[in-house]
């Protein structure tokens, strides 16, 4: 086996894991190192997105070219979605976790969760001030603002929009080169940051929930290892498991930060670099769907809720089941990039399809475990699309 970046950040995952386990005290001194290195690759992302659509909408090279290309952006990311929710609905109905009350939990109270109001969902998009939104790491405002601005450099004549584009493609490669000098400290970073989850959390943690645990990463494997391979796989004709290991990198970073945004500078990076993808699409498709496209989120999310169900003895009907599917799949595209969003969104699931919200405080012990593999699966979603759309 060659010692690369590669092989060595796979190593990381075992060797943190058995190192958390082995030592945890140790493991939870040395957070600085994880804490740092999910800095150096936050501080990537607002800058890299902004140069990224910028130059990838000015590629696209029109107004009508970009609404055929979001057209089926978000053709992609709503049917992967939903094709997502309906196999945990399946997988869930079959394993049935938490059935008459096979599982002994404490119940605490429900989470302090600010109320969800539709209208400022919808204002959420929209900076009111785009120097707020860059300083906040407000990543779907500034995808807003730099959409709209993009399509107006388009509009100048072509002399003005030069010096924009000079600008931009050069910011845009200088974060590139950061980003590849922040991917070589991957190896590093995954074991701090694997270790330290292990020893905070707590391997045991998962012994009392190990049916839904279960249920939740055998949905996410499937979604992962057939559904999206299979869409890939007929829509461009590359091998699944070459371009696997072409973009593996993000996929394992994904699963050791549990964040969709954290891993967005280096999904980009390998995507076009390793996976052929162009930087048009690259630089639209994943940001857009680092924030709005998961396929992980939505499936565990209904799977939670479903299982939250069985716990609390209630039947669901074929119309709650529906609302699942259709909740699930909203709060999926609401959920930021950020570890425990879909958690934190799940409590509208509930709320809307009338099931008790404390029961979510069942869940939360192993959530963070979780979140991890439905953050790799909402990443390799990302970069699926990137490559299908790319065709
Ligand atoms: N952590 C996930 C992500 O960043 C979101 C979630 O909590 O489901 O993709």
């Amino acid at each position: 086996m060659k010692l690369n970046t590669e092989n060595l950040t796979l190593l990381a995952i075992v060797v943190g894991i058995a190192f958390g386990v082995a030592l945890p005290e140790l493991a939870l001194q040395q957070e600085i190192i994880g804490s740092l290195f999910l800095a150096l690759l936050k501080m990537l992302i607002i800058p890299l997105i902004f140069a990224s659509i910028f130059m990838a909408i000015v590629g696209i090279g029109g107004v009508n070219e970009l609404k055929g290309v979001g057209t089926r952006a978000f053709t992609y990311y709503f049917s992967t979605t939903a094709l997502a929710v309906l196999l945990g609905v399946i997988i869930v109905n079959i394993i049935n976790p938490g059935a008459g009350g096979s599982i002994e939990v404490a119940v605490g109270s429900a989470p302090e969760i600010k109320e969800f109001s539709v209208s400022d969902f919808i204002l959420s998009f929209v900076p009111t001030n785009i120097i707020a939104s860059l300083s906040n790491g407000s990543v779907i405002q500034v995808i807003f603002f730099t959409v709209l601005f993009a399509v107006a450099t388009l509009h100048m004549p072509e002399e003005r929009q030069l010096p924009l584009k000079e600008f931009f493609n050069s910011l845009n490669d200088a974060m590139m080169v950061l980003a590849k000098w922040v991917i070589k400290l991957s190896p590093i970073g995954v074991f701090s940051l694997i270790s330290y989850v292990v020893a905070e959390k707590g391997l045991e943690s998962l012994i009392p929930l190990w049916e839904y645990a279960i249920t939740v990463v055998l949905a996410l494997l499937l979604h992962g290892s057939i559904t999206l391979p299979a869409i890939l796989y007929f829509v461009t004709k590359t091998s699944p498991l070459q371009y696997f290991a072409q973009v593996q990198k993000a996929v394992v970073l994904a699963f050791s930060t549990a964040s969709s945004s954290a891993t967005l500078p280096v999904s980009i990076e390998v995507s076009q670099e390793r996976g052929g993808v162009s930087r048009k699409s690259a630089g639209f498709i994943l940001p857009l769907g680092a924030t709005v496209n998961m396929d992980g989120t939505a499936l565990y999310e209904s799977i939670a809720v479903i299982f939250i169900a069985n716990l609390a003895g209630i039947d669901l009907t074929l119309w709650q089941q529906i609302l699942i599917f259709m909740t699930a799949t909203l709060a999926s595209v609401g959920a930021a990039g950020i570890p425990g969003a879909g958690i934190v969104m799940m409590v509208i699931v509930l709320e809307t399809v009338g099931l008790p919200v404390e029961y979510i405080s069942v869940i939360l012990v192993v959530d963070r475990i979780l979140d991890m593999f439905r953050t790799a699966t909402n990443v390799w979603g990302d970069l699926v699309g990137a490559k299908v759309l790319d065709r």
